[in-house]
């Protein structure tokens, strides 16, 4: 539909949308009622994940399914949506801020020849143009950005914009437009293997954790692990850390790696350097423990210990456990 808001669909690659969907399309639903279209771009989609876009407020989905289309390839699903675009003549496109959306919404804009606002925390409507907020200088600054002409590129920050509330029974209408999905010409992976941890994933999860270069070392991470289990937070790293070798870097916050927003950020043994701040400052509410008084974390954290970390993430733990057992 002209007009329509995409919304690319990042799912779990196992057919189904991940939650932070309920906010993009919440926000596309927001500026445009009623045209709001998730547009899918998967090998399988599964009857619940279709089912839950539509409760999340999709009018319609785009769905291009394709054994060509995973794993993700840049060039194949640019590709792809680039034609269905073509013909479609969206007014906007939103996808929220993942690995594969960065990468592939900023290749969609260049083959479109538009502008991307990344990263965005915020939008409003200015008679006929769509103005959008996005952080600057690692996050010290808000600028505000517009498009010289459609569809209007964004992605979005995860954990900043309401997400849609489900309404049960609400239905999308699928449609399965034809568009031409060139064969890969890259093959990245062998093999892959997830590794899970059994805690939320960084960029989802409402409580984060985070340990810096004062865990001392990877096999300290356990306790913070620990911590999480028990009030159900993911596991983040800053870059000293990832850097060390102590943790992957798909744990890594910051500018160079994950932006996060969460509703509570807990930061043990970082010191708060600029780098790590862009990726985890617009946190709801921040924690900061370190056994230095005069670390840069403080400025920003809305209760700091100065302490031993070693010393308060047990007792936290502890404590915390006898809490949510009552
Ligand atoms: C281009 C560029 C990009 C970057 N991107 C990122 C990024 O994405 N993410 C990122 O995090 N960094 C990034 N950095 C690195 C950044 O500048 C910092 O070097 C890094 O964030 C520091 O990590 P840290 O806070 O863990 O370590 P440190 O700065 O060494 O701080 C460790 C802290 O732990 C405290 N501490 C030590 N022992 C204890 C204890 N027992 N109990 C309590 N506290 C303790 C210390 O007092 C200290 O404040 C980037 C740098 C550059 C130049």
């Amino acid at each position: 539909m002209p007009n329509a808001f995409w919304c690319i669909v990042e799912d779990d690659r196992n057919g189904s949308p991940k939650k932070v969907m309920a906010e993009v399309i919440g926000e596309a639903s927001r500026l445009a009622p009623g045209r709001a279209e998730a547009v899918w771009l998967t090998d399988k989609a599964s009857e619940a994940g279709l089912k839950q876009l539509g409760e999340w407020g999709a009018t319609k989905v785009l769905l291009l399914e394709h054994a060509a289309l995973a794993p993700y390839r840049s060039e194949v699903w640019v590709a792809a949506a680039a034609e269905l675009a073509a013909k479609e003549a969206p007014k906007a496109i939103f996808a929220p801020v993942t690995s594969r959306q960065r990468e592939f919404v900023a290749r969609l804009a260049a083959r479109l020849g538009v502008g991307l606002a990344a990263d965005s925390v915020g939008f409003a409507l200015d008679g006929d143009a769509l103005v959008a907020t996005r952080p600057i200088y690692a996050g010290k600054l808000l600028s505000k950005v517009t498009w010289a002409k459609a569809p209007w590129v964004a992605t979005l920050r995860p954990n900043v914009f309401r997400p849609a509330d489900t309404q049960p029974g609400k239905t999308a209408t699928i449609e399965r437009p034809t568009v031409t999905v060139p064969g890969a010409q890259m093959k990245f992976v062998e093999r892959r293997e997830e590794v899970s941890t059994g805690l939320p994933e960084l960029t989802e999860a409402e409580t984060v954790i985070s340990g810096g270069r004062g865990m001392k070392g990877p096999e300290n991470y356990v306790i913070l692990e620990e911590l999480g289990r028990v009030i159900g937070a993911a596991v983040g790293a800053s870059r000293a850390a990832v850097d060390a070798g102590w943790r992957p870097h798909r744990f890594q916050i910051g500018q160079t790696g994950r932006t996060i927003s969460p509703k509570l950020y807990l930061g043990f043994g970082v010191s708060g350097a600029i780098q790590h701040l862009a990726g985890m400052r617009t946190s709801k509410v921040i924690v900061a423990v370190n056994k230095d008084p005069e670390a840069p974390i403080f400025k920003i954290a809305d209760f700091g210990i100065v302490a031993d970390l070693f010393e308060v993430v047990p007792e936290l733990t502890k404590e915390f456990k006898k809490l949510l057992e009552k």
